[in-house]
């Protein structure tokens, strides 16, 4: 599924992204914002946690994605940020699109590690290093118990479609993996409806969260 989302008028290039980001935003035809970006960004870009909730196609991984790579220091060869996402497909999907985002970063390492693929061959791409790590709950909790993900230097947590982590009974394998990571980290939540269970961890993994809700008409 791929059709085109709704944009708002604001351009990319009135935010202070970096300019590699720009240039390639425009080399993809991403011209101006959809009405979440635009809302979102703002304050990812000030570094505020946000809550961002709007309709599935509504350019949501760019929301976060952009504000992920702004943040990244590439020159800093350690885990700087995560996304956690409720299945594998989604994990991948929101990879590419990260990769996509990042092509004007030179030497940029994103790394998935979900379940249903072996558990050694991750230990040695994370033994290689990464700058980012997009995942599902169940494998990453495995690796942070085993030691073998290590995010003392993350410094930016997105949960995807956390509605749907919720839904699938992933509460304890998020406490589990955000428990071990700095407390100062900026940590967003994207969603596409927001049930109580979305308040509740909300307010036990986020400081002073800006609430952005796109209706379903926009
Ligand atoms: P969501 O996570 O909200 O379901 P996605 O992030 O998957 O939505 O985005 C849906 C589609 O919109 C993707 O194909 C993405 O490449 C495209 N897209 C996102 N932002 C823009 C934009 N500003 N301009 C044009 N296309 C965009
Ligand atoms: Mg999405």
């Amino acid at each position: 599924m791929s059709t085109n989302p709704t944009t708002s008028s604001l351009a990319f290039s009135s935010l202070s992204l970096k300019e590699e980001l720009v240039k390639n935003l425009s080399s993809l035809g991403y011209e101006k914002m959809t009405p979440i970006q635009a809302k979102t960004l703002p304050e990812l870009l000030k570094g505020k946690d946000v809550i961002g909730e709007a309709k599935t196609g509504s350019g949501k991984t760019a929301a976060f994605g952009l504000a992920l790579l702004n943040k990244l220091d590439v020159k800093k060869f350690r885990i700087q940020s995560m996304v956690i996402c409720p299945t594998r497909e989604l994990a991948d999907q929101v990879a590419k699109e990260l990769r996509k985002l990042a092509r004007g970063i030179h030497n940029i390492k994103i790394l998935t590690l979900c379940g249903g693929t072996p558990f050694g061959p991750q230990i040695g791409s994370l033994e290689h290093g990464a700058h980012v790590i997009v995942g599902t709950p169940g494998r990453l909790e495995e690796h942070v118990i085993k030691g073998t993900l290590q995010l003392e230097h993350l410094n930016l947590l997105v949960l995807d479609e956390a509605d749907r982590m919720l839904e699938m009974g992933f509460q304890a394998a998020l406490d589990n993996i955000v428990g071990r990571t700095p407390l100062d980290r900026q940590t967003l939540l994207f969603s596409a409806t927001f049930p109580d269970q979305i308040q509740s961890i909300s307010e036990s993994i986020m400081t002073d969260p800006v609430m952005v809700k796109i209706a379903a008409s926009e």
